[in-house]
């Protein structure tokens, strides 16, 4: 009897074996993200895009005009001509020769091109990713520099703005004596404050660091001044720029301009063939018609204008200055108003909740004259219904 029951036993054990090894393969564990990513990417939190089908989108800084007809037609026909069976120019040759032409690149200085200035941000940080080496930001300021700073395993050190978002000097460059950054990145425009720092403050924390400085000019187009001309008076100076915000958000194509000393170095890291024959296609077709582009920068420069006044004028509600195509604004109940503006159709960004600077924080980007009406008025009334 004894031995019928060990035998049952160790049957249903060596059928429970084999059940589990069929249903559960054996790599289970090593296969799992728990186990096999870097902790620092696990806690993580991915860059959060909002769903925004219907909506007035007013939340990611995109210029609200679609091109005239002429333009899309003679686009429509470049596309259908595209060779996109063949790899693209991997060089850029004929984009790059316009981009300089377009930005008035001092001469001597030269361009690498990226997938959206973010891909930069990437290759810059992984080109200076030593073991320690650390990458420095203001904060607040574009989240990707630090998101980066993770991604490649650097330090990162946010050192903060004053509390109207200007750049302190003193703790910049303290910091820099202290943490010897390789990576300084200052967005000029900043990103969400929409100001532009004191251009003596930057020049300098360029001449304290002994590692890369990148002005980061995404918002060049709406700005009164650029560091664009300063290139190659300071051997650690890259400025970097997008068109995304110029008008061409949904091609991905931004570029570092700089010395060849340091581009041919970086071009070492950008992936062959990041910028598509279709984005290549299109761009230098815009690139032809800059001035369209331009004009319509200046028209949102107006509107600006216009919504930074009834931004003002609204009871409670603090605006900040901009040199940007958006403006920054705090209120009391921002979350509320928040929802309350997406309730009647208008998504901006909420920064409340984030940094703590931009506590009760909302960003709206300038669109359309009709659109800043439509967003002013669901704001007195998100306003007045959480009053
Ligand atoms: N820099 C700054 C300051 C930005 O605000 C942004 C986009 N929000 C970028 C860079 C990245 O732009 P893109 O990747 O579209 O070129």
């Amino acid at each position: 009897m004894l031995n019928f029951v060990n035998w049952q036993r160790d049957w249903v054990k060596m059928r429970n074996s084999c059940l589990h090894n069929f249903a559960m393969p054996s790599n289970r564990d090593t296969a799992s993200p728990a186990r096999l990513l870097r902790q620092d990417i696990l806690s993580l939190h991915a860059y959060h895009v909002q769903p925004s089908p219907g909506m007035v989108k007013l939340d990611a800084m995109e210029n609200p005009y679609l091109l005239p007809e002429v333009i899309r037609t003679e686009i429509a026909q470049a596309v259908a001509n595209a060779a996109i069976n063949r790899y693209p120019d991997a060089d850029a040759q004929s984009l790059k020769k316009k981009i300089k032409a377009a930005s008035g690149l001092p001469p001597q200085m030269d361009v690498l091109l990226g997938n959206g200035s973010d891909e930069i941000i990437q290759l810059l940080a992984m080109a200076v990713a030593k073991p320690g080496a650390t990458l420095m930001s203001v904060e607040p300021s574009f989240v990707m520099y630090k998101m980066i700073a993770t991604f490649t395993g650097m330090n990162y050190v946010g050192v903060p703005l004053t509390e109207d978002f200007s750049l302190d000097l003193a703790a910049m460059l303290a910091a820099i004596e202290r943490h010897q950054p390789a990576l300084i990145f200052l967005a000029y425009p900043n990103n969400p404050t929409g100001n532009l720092f004191d251009a003596a403050a930057i020049v300098q924390i360029i001449e304290a660091a002994n590692g890369l400085v990148v002005v980061d000019e995404a918002y060049y187009a709406f700005a009164s001044d650029s560091f664009l001309p300063q290139l190659g008076r300071y051997a650690n100076l890259l400025v970097m720029r997008t068109f995304s915000k110029l008008g061409m958000a949904g091609l991905r194509l931004g570029f570092l301009a700089g010395s060849k000393i340091w581009l041919e170095q970086l071009e070492k890291l950008r992936l062959p063939y990041n910028v598509g024959v279709l984005t290549q296609t299109v761009a230098e077709i815009l690139l032809q018609h800059h001035e369209v582009l331009l004009q319509q920068a200046e028209q949102i420069k107006l509107d600006r204008i216009w919504l930074f006044e009834r931004l003002v004028g609204t009871v409670d509600v603090h605006a900040y200055p901009s040199e940007a195509n958006f403006i920054l604004f705090r209120l009391p109940h921002a979350a509320r108003v928040f929802e309350g503006l997406k309730q009647r159709g208008v998504l901006v960004k909420k920064l409340d909740g984030g940094y703590p600077a931009l506590l009760d924080c909302l960003r709206v980007t300038v669109g359309t004259a009709e659109e800043n009406e439509l967003f002013v008025r669901a704001l007195q009334e998100s306003i007045h219904q959480f009053a």
